[in-house]
């Protein structure tokens, strides 16, 4: 059987490793626009060591991708944070990041001291006493509609689009409940088939409750939320590439699929194939589908993508930086650029073992592209000045010793409260085009893992 992969980044990549699982004498050819693999995922030769410049790490409790790396061999490689906790920036000032609620979304006022003003505290503290919320099961709302709705502008300015947005780089208000809460939208379903008055504060205050049970059931010492590679990302996105034998063909945009007879062939790649895998970004991949799959690209082009830029810097000396993993900036914050910093030296310790300090800055929302086409000088500066005046940390004079600019454009999809219904009409209008599959970040989510798990099945359907 030949295979034809669209897409060597993570999902591409994992395909192609699987699907050599799985059929071993299977041909398989990668077809990469870029010159190089790995998509999203991208680890840069910094002097003092590899460097991620896109994902940096993942999402530690899901079982299956710590299988799924160790079966790679990578087990050795996996690195864990420091623990020090992360910090908001909002009205001026440095804010300890809520430790309960649902991506700051709290139950009671209390998570957000310091972060809403008495009115809004008062609203928090009352909302239980509103009417309810009309949840529908089949269906999703905006995150920001309904905080602002149950809550007040604070919570989604100050504090709940600057974390969503860490993850998403969009504000809460371009984002959906379902599609990136999903454990929220459960508890409300819940409270619909129990006859129970929905509430955000209640809704919110189960999430906690389920969440201190669960700790206090387990005999395990807690996981580290989060994980990474030592050698960042390449290690495994090399990995995936050499394991899979796959041919990996780079530079070769593919435009189209098309079929001819009962194979498919690729505009802009060579060969006849039995089954195609598109792992591309949404708008690319509605553009390849449309010859072969004119319902599901139609559908698949409502997915928007958001933009970003990240700024490496490596500083001589960390002294004064402060003993955080990293800051999210509230969206609402005058004369401020970044969106966030990661304190990445602080955050992980195997990246202080290379001394001096490692700082990411992120820009950009979906909707704002500006900060992303900034010249790179001026977001490098945009960087330093803010790092300064939200920090006090001096970077020109601690030593920026190295720096790379990483534009992602397009670099996320958009998961509003359409999202889970466009994708769910795109796999049901494929279903009826035998041969072809899709996975990737808009099919599957947008984590490290869930690419990985997407792209696992994807790889299971289409060896049958
Ligand atoms: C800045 C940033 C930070 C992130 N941080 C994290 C994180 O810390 N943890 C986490 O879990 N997730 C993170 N993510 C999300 C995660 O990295 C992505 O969701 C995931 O890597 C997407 O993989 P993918 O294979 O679906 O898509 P992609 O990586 O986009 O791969 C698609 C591939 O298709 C190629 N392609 C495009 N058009 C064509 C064409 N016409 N022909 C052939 N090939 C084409 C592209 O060049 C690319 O290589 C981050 C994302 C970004 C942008």
């Amino acid at each position: 059987m030949k295979f034809a992969i669209i897409g060597a980044g993570l999902a591409g990549l994992t395909a192609a490793y699987e699907l050599r699982q799985l059929a071993p004498d299977a041909e398989i050819d990668v077809f990469e626009a870029e010159e190089r693999i790995g998509g999203k995922l991208f680890t840069v030769p910094f002097e003092s060591g590899r460097t991620d410049m896109g994902a940096e790490a993942f999402i530690n409790f899901r079982a299956d991708a710590r299988a799924f790396f160790e079966k790679l061999g990578l087990a050795d490689s996996l690195v864990y944070p420091s623990g020090l906790r992360s910090l908001i920036y909002s009205g001026g000032q440095l804010h300890q990041m809520p430790a309960s609620g649902a991506m700051g979304i709290p139950a009671t006022s209390a998570a957000l001291e310091g972060l809403i003003s008495p009115e809004t505290a008062a609203r928090i503290d009352d909302e239980a006493n509103q009417p309810g919320i009309d949840w529908d099961p089949a269906s999703d709302l905006s995150v920001g509609a309904l905080v602002r709705e149950r809550y007040g502008d604070d919570v989604v300015d100050h504090v709940v689009s600057s974390l969503l947005g860490g993850v998403y780089s969009c504000s809460a208000d371009d984002l959906g409940i379902r599609a990136t809460i999903p454990a929220l939208a459960a508890v409300f379903d819940q409270m619909v088939a129990d006859g129970e008055k929905v509430t955000l504060s209640a809704a919110v205050a189960k999430m906690d409750k389920q969440r201190a049970a669960a700790r206090a059931s387990s005999d395990e010492a807690p996981k580290p939320v989060f994980a990474a590679f030592r050698g960042g990302y390449a290690e495994l996105y090399e990995e995936l590439a050499e394991q899979s034998g796959a041919r990996i063909h780079l530079d070769s945009f593919i435009s189209a699929i098309e079929k001819k007879g009962e194979k498919f062939q690729l505009k802009g790649g060579e060969g006849e194939f039995d089954r195609v895998l598109v792992t591309t970004p949404a708008p690319t991949a509605a553009a390849q589908l449309r010859l072969v799959a004119p319902e599901a690209s139609k559908a698949l082009k409502q997915v928007k993508l958001a933009s970003s830029a990240v700024v490496g810097m490596k500083f001589d000396s960390a002294e004064g930086l402060p003993e955080n993993s990293g800051i999210l900036i509230a969206t609402d914050e005058p004369g401020v650029h970044a969106k966030a910093f990661t304190l990445s030296s602080k955050k992980w310790p195997h990246l202080a073992e290379r001394g001096g300090a490692l700082v990411r800055a992120s820009f950009g929302r979906f909707g704002d592209d500006a900060l992303v086409r900034a010249e790179e000088d001026d977001l490098v500066d945009y960087a330093l000045d803010d790092l300064q005046k939200i920090t006090g940390f001096d970077g020109r004079a601690a030593g920026l010793a190295e720096i790379f600019v990483q534009r992602w454009f397009g670099g996320l999809p958009r998961y509003d409260a359409t999202h889970l219904a466009t994708v769910a009409t795109v796999r049901s209008a494929l279903t009826a085009v035998d041969g072809i599959d899709v996975a990737g970040a808009w099919a599957d989510g947008v984590g490290v893992p869930a690419v990985i798990a997407g792209a696992r099945a994807a790889a299971g359907r289409i060896a049958k």
